[in-house]
């Protein structure tokens, strides 16, 4: 009895398989990206009421009309574009988003354009659809692309491009030109893009932008994004699909058979999430900007190559200081012996050798844990190899 072709290759994924080491040798776990404080209570009071109120059957497939407004009013006050209602899938989580796209939209022996480091499940769910992944290798320090890479990951196979931004695990945020040259060639031969945008909210310099906005791309884009990261609740799984009506189909069409449709009261609770003032989106990014600052001054400090990343809550930083031969290896020292877990960035790499040099800290968590782990590094790594 053995796990089928179409997986086997991708075994446990890193975050599971972090966070339960993390566990067992009770370390602080700057891994997989969850904060370690609460959403807001006028979120989760709209979900208690829901369930007492007795809206705990299934919802429709597509997602309650409330939140499917929510959703379109959101999207179309930050992108500009006239998004109906109808035009929103709400799913569990983006992380069910991008399968029920892929399945939905991409034939077996297509291929998809993919950005490395990638989000490890794009590569499961690309295989998951019988389809071929084209790689695009995004370069420290700054993750910028060459172009004539981009353009050559291009040919007649082409069906579809993935492209996250504000980007995990590197913290880039995608500017203007790097979107408008996505956009060219996606319009040239006729492919889709897939976007995920789960870190829309968290973006400390320059700007988001979404790439459905630009020209003639609001009719060959789906838009991804979730709840979780923007309002602290990501064990809900709330997510969601925006899509102009042929490609919300093929959306749809995945989506009914995966999961058919999402928690009832969860999406209530969602509804009064979108409503919040932009009051609220304020604060949040700047606690975080200071979250940033604190994981990112401190790991300089211990001696990690490291920048402030743009966007998203983690750092991806350089660990070869230390004198360790790979990033499975260091991850392995700082978790047994420092108490600190992190994520080993090889597993975001088709090659893994080209993640070897990195580690990826989260920075979504209180004052004091980024403190505690900061000082556990510091009486725990070895010394600096200069
Ligand atoms: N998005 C989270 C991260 O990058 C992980 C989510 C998950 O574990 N599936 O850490």
């Amino acid at each position: 009895m053995t796990t089928a072709q179409r997986l086997a290759p991708f075994g446990q994924t890193i975050f599971a398989e972090i966070t339960a080491l993390a566990v067992k040798h009770d370390a602080v776990n700057l891994g997989q990206g969850f904060p370690n404080f609460d959403g807001p209570d006028f979120i989760k009071d709209a979900a208690i009421a829901a369930v007492r109120d007795g809206r705990n059957q299934y919802a429709p497939t597509n997602g309650i009309p409330e939140l499917r407004a929510a959703i379109a009013a959101h999207f179309a006050a930050r992108s500009g574009l006239d998004t109906a209602p109808d035009a929103v899938t709400v799913t569990s989580g983006c992380t069910e988003a991008i399968p029920a796209t892929l399945l939905g939209l991409v034939d077996p022996g297509q291929e998809v354009v993919v950005f490395e480091p990638y989000y490890d499940s794009y590569r499961a769910c690309i295989a998951m659809a019988g389809a071929t992944p084209r790689f695009v290798t995004l370069r420290p320090p700054d993750f910028a692309f060459d172009p004539a890479e981009l353009r050559a990951a291009f040919g007649p196979r082409t069906r579809a491009i993935i492209v996250n931004t504000p980007h995990n695990p590197s913290g880039k945020v995608f500017d203007r030109t790097e979107l408008e040259l996505i956009a060219s060639l996606c319009r040239d031969h006729d492919v889709i893009a897939i976007t995920d945008e789960v870190y829309e909210h968290l973006v400390f310099e320059g700007e988001h932008h979404t790439l459905a906005a630009f020209d003639g791309m609001a009719e060959r884009t789906v838009t991804l994004s979730s709840l979780g990261k923007t309002f602290s609740l990501t064990g809900w799984k709330i997510g969601w699909a925006i899509a102009p009506p042929a490609l919300a189909a093929g959306v749809r069409s995945a989506h009914q058979f995966l999961t058919y449709a999402t928690a009832t009261p969860l999406q209530h609770g969602a509804v009064a999430a979108l409503r919040a003032p932009a009051s609220y989106f304020e604060a949040f990014r700047a606690a975080y900007r200071r979250r940033r600052d604190q994981l990112v001054d401190g790991l300089s400090a211990l001696g990690f190559g490291v920048r402030p990343p743009a966007g998203t809550y983690f750092v991806l930083a350089d660990h070869t200081p230390f004198g360790f031969d790979d990033d499975v290896a260091f991850c392995r020292h700082l978790i047994e012996d420092a108490g600190v877990a992190a994520i080993p960035p090889s597993a975001f790499y088709h090659d893994p050798a080209d993640g070897r040099t990195l580690v990826r800290f989260a920075f979504c968590k209180d004052e004091a844990t980024l403190a505690d782990a900061l000082t556990r590094m510091e009486r725990h790594l070895p010394a600096l190899k200069r």
